[in-house]
């Protein structure tokens, strides 16, 4: 059995602290989510809900009901309990059905009625972000907080590196929604540390939860999708593949989540965010530097997105082009060697193809380096050479 006891707020000289203790075996711990004074007041003591969904996934792993001594949300229990436990246990491997022991609130919380989400300057938060702050937006679902949330993003195990990084990048994104004249909510947690999870198998539960805390501040609450409503599928090795479905089943009746930017690819997220020069100064994409390095994963696919979109220019003050144009072959070649395996990849190649944009001949050659070893460039066999003619021709 997991006991989680009732939740208290705590407050010091500049942060309030919302937390609880629980056993679990020979477990005693306590988990907590801290917040500046500001917003201390929003912080939910009345409900159980953020400390029930940030330790769901830690009692199905190990085989333990769940004993909470605060009221859940009525919608939240009935659709864990009825609903999503059941598919949790079914699409991750070893994870088990348990039962969940607590009191139902049905009444409704006083609730400020702000609007956020969490923003990180990223591709597909920059994307929500001007998806809900333009004048297309019904007034109700205009942005009037934007959040940053130390739950996994920063280091998926927590420690002091992922604090650290976690405040150094605040810093990175405070200018930017100064700029949006939108108030940046930020909450530190140890949830990292007492899951001990991989955080992209996890992440959807663990913002809900940052977000479930503060749930006397927000109505709604937008989390931005990392794959299309297309590539939709209940495959435990990333949340983001079925958030749609985790957001509705961890909405509540205070506070509504939903899936944001699920309509589109990366390259149309990108095409979007490319219109707006706020991103000229500000996106940020890396995850391995506190300023976009130019050379990981994220820094190249965003790369390359923004050259087949005809926009790179635009992006010098943070990007270094002049490294990309060195490495811009190599980063192409990537593209046609790894779509098969990557979604998002593939993306990036079909819009080469709908474009019919032209990418160096070497992307070809770099993209088979094994048969380029075997027969040498000269002797290049001929369907690298007409993968190249299909390619130009669509
Ligand atoms: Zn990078």
């Amino acid at each position: 059995m997991l006991t989680i006891h009732k939740p208290e707020i705590i407050e010091h000289e500049n942060e309030t602290v919302l937390q609880a203790k629980f056993e679990c075996g020979n477990t005693k711990d306590i988990l907590w989510f801290s917040t500046t004074n500001e917003f201390g007041s929003y912080l939910c003591h009345e409900r159980g809900d953020a400390f029930l969904v940030a330790m769901l996934l830690y009692a199905m792993k190990r085989r333990e009901d769940i004993h909470i001594l605060a009221p859940i949300s009525e919608r939240l229990y009935y659709t864990l309990t009825k609903h999503f436990v059941k598919v949790i246990a079914d699409i991750f491997p070893g994870y088990h059905r348990i039962q969940i022991i607590c009191e139902i609130d049905s009444g409704n919380l006083q609730n400020a009625g702000g609007v956020g989400t969490g923003f990180s300057c990223g591709i597909d938060s920059f994307c929500t972000v001007i998806e809900h702050t333009d004048e297309s937006c019904p007034p109700d679902y205009k942005l009037t907080h934007l959040t940053f949330f130390n739950v996994g993003s920063n280091g998926d195990y927590g420690g002091d590196h992922a604090r650290d990084l976690f405040h150094q990048r605040i810093e990175e994104v405070r200018p930017c929604a100064d700029e949006l004249q939108l108030p940046l909510v930020t909450l530190d947690s140890n949830i990292n540390e007492i899951l001990g999870m991989n955080f992209v198998q996890t992440h959807t539960y663990r913002n809900v939860a940052a977000a479930l805390a503060l749930q006397k501040l927000f109505k709604t609450y937008y989390y931005s999708s990392g794959y299309s409503l297309q590539q939709f599928e209940l495959n435990y090795s990333d949340s983001s593949h079925y958030d749609t479905y985790v957001l509705d089943m961890l909405s509540n009746n205070t506070i509504k989540f939903f899936s944001s930017g699920e309509i589109y690819s990366r390259v149309e997220k990108t095409d979007i965010v490319s219109k707006n020069p706020l991103s000229y100064k500000y996106l940020n994409v890396c995850v391995v530097a506190e300023k976009n390095c130019s050379r990981c994963y994220k820094c190249q696919r965003t790369l390359v997105t923004l050259d087949l979109l005809g926009k790179l220019d635009l992006y010098n003050k943070v990007f270094d082009l002049n490294d990309y144009r060195m490495h811009r072959s190599k980063y192409f070649a990537l593209v046609l060697s790894e779509r098969k395996n990557d979604a998002l990849k593939q993306e990036i190649y079909d819009a080469i193809k709908r474009d019919n944009f032209s990418i160096p001949f070497s992307s070809y050659l770099y993209s088979y380096p094994h048969v380029i070893f075997q027969f040498g460039i000269r002797h290049c066999p001929g369907f690298i050479k007409k993968q190249y003619r299909d390619l130009k021709r669509h």
